[in-house]
């Protein structure tokens, strides 16, 4: 039986959490039973037996919990934005507000619109199958994990990758403090499960490790991993340098200027303030795993007719760095086309 793309996808998609999962219970398993209590307990001291027992237990708890939190969480759904009213004799018969200072948009310099969702898109904003939902600031589908990463779970996602390493870390260096007794013990030898053991705790510090390595280059540069993909392709293919277009308001006029989304990172504000786009203001949130950034993820049912408070957190915020060289491009007319109104209906595009 040929198995599909689109099917082997959605087994893998419910397959591999669980034996994720599955391998999580039985690393700890063969940890707790044939390090700790066999070798340990028995031969060692029975306090510190007991102890690394439990602290293996709380991490495994911790894990899930955090595990549990990023599906229920969710990745962020955005706030429904209503069209854009871009002069003020605007036809009213449509709920529109005004559009905001800038915003990703087609070439002709319309706001990108999402049919399912009956909602401008925010920037950065993407369509989710799964959801069937627009998700703030989409990361990417975490096979691993078996959910969407976007704007409000990818704290936990963060954290949940540093918890993972600290577990493996723990496990390897209790281990190895005590492997060179138990090897001479055993008449220079060693239980198969513990070798399986060394083998899976090697394997999964080495992909989580390499997991977070690339999100915190991500979180610094401020690219998403979906972003990240695609320019990826870009360079594997050699395909021309993607152009994307952004309608930029500048002395009351608009502009839709061309810009490039392989080289220009108009989204890195620097570290600092790509640190707190991600992991959210409050210290004490960046160590704890509780919740997401977000504070209100349902403000689409506010009344107020602002694009920002509409928005809220899900808004995203090109650098001053990209606000300044438009401006300066502006001005000097090096610019796509000046932004006019072709109709008396706002244009869409589903992209
Ligand atoms: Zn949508």
């Amino acid at each position: 039986m040929v198995i599909s793309h689109l099917n082997l996808d959605r087994i893998l998609r419910k397959t591999v959490p669980v034996i994720v999962f599955l391998l999580l219970v039985y690393g700890s398993f063969l940890y707790s039973y044939y390090i700790c209590w066999n070798e340990i307990y028995h031969h060692h001291s029975k306090s510190t037996g007991i102890g690394l027992i439990i602290g293996n237990i709380l991490f495994i708890l911790l894990i899930y919990f955090i595990w549990l939190q990023m599906f229920l969480v969710g990745p962020g759904f955005q706030p429904h934005v209503p069209i854009y009213k871009f002069y003020e004799d605007y036809r009213d018969d449509y709920e529109s507000i005004p559009p905001p200072d800038y915003f990703i948009c087609t070439q002709d310099g319309y706001p990108i619109y999402c049919t399912m969702c009956q909602s401008i898109k925010i920037d950065r904003s993407r369509h989710s199958g799964d959801f069937g939902k627009c998700i703030g600031r989409f990361d990417h589908f975490c096979y691993w994990i078996g959910t969407v990463i976007g704007k409000q779970n990818y704290r936990l996602f963060m954290q949940f990758l540093i918890w993972f390493q600290l577990y493996f870390v723990y496990s390897i260096v209790t281990t190895s403090v005590f492997i060179k007794d138990i090897y001479r013990r055993r008449n220079n030898s060693l239980h198969p499960q513990i070798i399986v053991l060394y083998i899976l705790l090697a394997f999964w510090l080495v992909i989580v490790f390499a997991l977070f390595v690339s999100h915190v280059y991500y979180l610094w540069i401020n690219i998403t991993s979906i972003e990240e993909i695609k320019i990826k392709q870009h360079r594997r293919d050699k395909t021309p340098d993607p152009q994307a277009f952004i309608n930029f308001k500048h002395k009351g006029e608009r502009y839709v200027l061309r810009y490039s989304s392989l080289k220009d990172h108009i989204w890195n504000r620097g570290l600092h303030e790509n640190w707190i786009q991600v992991m959210g203001k409050s210290v004490f949130f960046w160590f704890v795993p509780w919740r997401g950034p977000i504070n209100d993820p349902h403000s689409g049912d506010l009344k107020e007719q602002d694009y920002y408070v509409i928005v809220g957190d899900y808004f995203e915020e090109i650098s001053d760095k990209f606000k300044q060289h438009f401006i300066e491009r502006i001005e000097r007319k090096d610019y796509e086309s000046k932004f006019t109104m072709g109709c008396s209906d706002v244009g869409s595009s589903d992209v």
